[in-house]
C-alpha cells in the first residue's frame, strides 16, 4: 500500500467512523419507537391549569430586535427570546390590514377577528353606533369555569387592550360604560384581581355616564384603591386604578393571590411599547422581559404555560448602528427638540410612528406551548390557550 493510499483508507475509516458515530443514535431509537419510547417521541399535550398571556403592546418583531440591542448591545438577549416555541401572529381587522388594540386583543381574547375600535363583539359591531354580538372572552371562559382572574395595565384599565379581557363594547373610547363592566360579569364573580392606571380620565367619564368609583365601589361592595399599597393583604380580590402603575409589583402581588386558586387562574399583563418614544418603548420591553423571567422563577411549567405576544406592530427599524456603541445615537437631541413629526431619523434607528401591518411574534413556554409555531391568524392563540386548558369553546351563537 502506497503512503498517499493509506492515507485514504485511514480517512475513509474516520469518516465511515464519523458518520456512524453521527447516525447511530437515530438508528438505535427506530426500533424502539414501537415500544415505550413513542409516547416520549409523541408532541408534548400537557393540559395547563393556569395560563398567563404577557402583552407587549405593539411590540413586533423589530421592536424586541431593537430592544435587545440598546440593552444589552447585542440581538436575541432578551429572556423570552430564548422560549423554544415561537409562532408569527397575524394581526389584521375584518376590514382593514392595520390593527388597533381594540381588535388585536378582542380576537386573541375571543377566537374572533372584529373591527377596528371594537371591544369583544363580533364584527357586525359599527363602532360608536350600533352593538354587535358580545364575543365570549378567554378570561369569561375561565370565570365560568371557577378560576381566579386577574387583568394588569401599565396603561388605563379601561383601556382597549385591558377592556377586551372582562368587556364588550362597540367603541373602546366608552371608558364609562366599559370599566363598570368589570363590577357586572357574564360568568363566575368577574376579574378578581384587577390592577390598572388611568385613574383620572376613568373618574372623568364615569362621572359623565353619572357613575363614579365610589358609587360603584358601594354597589359592589368592592373598593376601588388609588394605589396598590393602599390594598390590604386581607383583600382576596383587590380592585386598584392608580394615576401610574408599578407593573413588575403588581404582577408579583397579583401572583401572591392567584396562584393559591384550587381549580387555577388566568392572568394577563399588558406592557404599553410603543416606540413613539423609542427609548421609552424599548425600555418598558426590557423591563416588561425582566418581569417575565421572574415571573417564570415562580410558576411551575409543568401546569402552567406562559404566552407572549403583541396585538399589533409598530413602525421601528434598526437600519444602522455597530457593536460597541450606542444604538440611539441623536436621541437626546430629539426629546430635547420635542419632535412631533410622523417619522424620527435617529443615526440608527428609524421610527415610523404608526402601527404597522406585519405579523408580531408570538413566544411559548410551559404546559401547551408546543401548540404556538408557524404563521396564523391572532384568533389562533385563542385556540391555544384553549387547548391548553383542553377546554372546547362553546358553539358559535350564529350571527
Ligand atoms: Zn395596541
Amino acid at each position: 500500500m502506497t503512503p498517499i493510499s493509506r492515507r485514504l483508507l485511514v480517512s475513509a475509516l474516520a469518516l465511515s467512523a464519523a458518520l456512524s458515530a453521527a447516525l447511530s443514535p437515530a438508528m438505535a431509537q427506530a426500533p424502539a419507537q414501537e415500544g415505550a419510547s413513542a409516547a416520549a417521541a409523541a408532541p408534548q399535550t400537557q393540559r395547563a391549569k393556569n395560563v398567563i398571556l404577557f402583552v407587549a403592546d405593539a411590540a413586533g418583531v423589530s421592536t424586541l430586535n431593537a430592544a435587545s440591542l440598546m440593552a444589552y448591545g447585542e440581538p436575541q438577549k432578551l429572556h423570552i427570546q430564548q422560549w423554544p416555541h415561537l409562532g408569527l401572529n397575524e394581526t389584521s381587522a375584518v376590514d382593514q390590514f392595520v390593527s388597533d388594540s381594540a381588535n388585536g386583543m378582542s380576537s386573541i381574547m375571543t377566537g374572533v377577528k372584529t373591527r377596528n375600535g371594537v371591544i369583544s363583539q363580533s364584527p357586525s359591531a359599527v363602532r360608536g353606533q350600533r352593538d354587535g354580538e358580545p364575543t365570549k372572552t378567554l378570561l369569561e371562559y375561565a370565570e365560568e369555569r371557577g378560576l381566579r382572574t386577574g387583568v394588569i395595565s401599565s396603561q388605563s384599565i379601561a383601556d382597549a387592550t385591558p377592556a377586551a379581557t372582562y368587556a364588550h363594547s362597540n367603541d373602546r373610547g366608552k371608558w364609562g360604560e366599559i370599566f363598570p363592566q368589570a363590577f357586572s360579569p357574564r360568568f363566575g364573580d368577574g376579574v378578581d384581581v384587577l390592577f390598572g392606571a388611568g385613574r383620572q380620565k376613568i373618574g372623568e367619564q364615569l362621572a359623565a355616564a353619572g357613575s363614579s368609583f365610589d358609587a360603584l365601589s358601594r354597589a359592589h361592595d368592592r373598593p376601588i384603591y388609588a394605589r396598590l399599597a393602599d390594598a390590604p393583604a386581607s383583600n382576596g380580590r383587590p380592585v386598584v386604578v392608580a394615576e401610574r402603575l408599578d407593573v413588575h409589583a403588581a404582577t408579583l402581588r397579583a401572583l401572591d393571590l392567584l396562584e393559591t386558586a384550587p381549580e387555577g387562574y388566568f392572568l394577563m399583563v399588558e406592557w404599553d411599547a410603543h416606540t413613539d418614544d423609542v427609548r421609552k418603548g424599548l425600555q418598558n420591553v426590557v423591563d416588561f422581559d425582566r418581569l417575565i423571567q421572574a415571573v417564570e422563577g415562580r410558576v411551575d411549567l409543568d401546569d402552567t404555560l406562559l404566552l407572549f405576544t403583541a396585538d399589533h406592530s409598530f413602525g421601528v427599524q434598526v437600519d444602522g448602528g455597530r457593536r460597541g456603541e450606542a444604538l440611539l445615537e441623536g436621541y437626546d437631541a430629539w426629546k430635547a427638540a420635542q419632535g412631533d413629526e410622523d417619522l424620527v431619523r435617529l443615526k440608527h434607528v428609524l421610527v415610523n410612528r404608526t402601527h404597522t401591518a406585519e405579523e408580531v411574534p408570538a413566544l411559548a413556554i410551559g404546559a401547551g406551548a408546543e401548540r404556538v409555531r408557524g404563521y396564523f391568524p391572532n384568533t389562533h392563540l385563542f385556540d391555544v390557550m384553549m387547548a391548553a386548558w383542553g377546554w372546547d369553546a362553546d358553539a358559535a351563537s350564529g350571527d
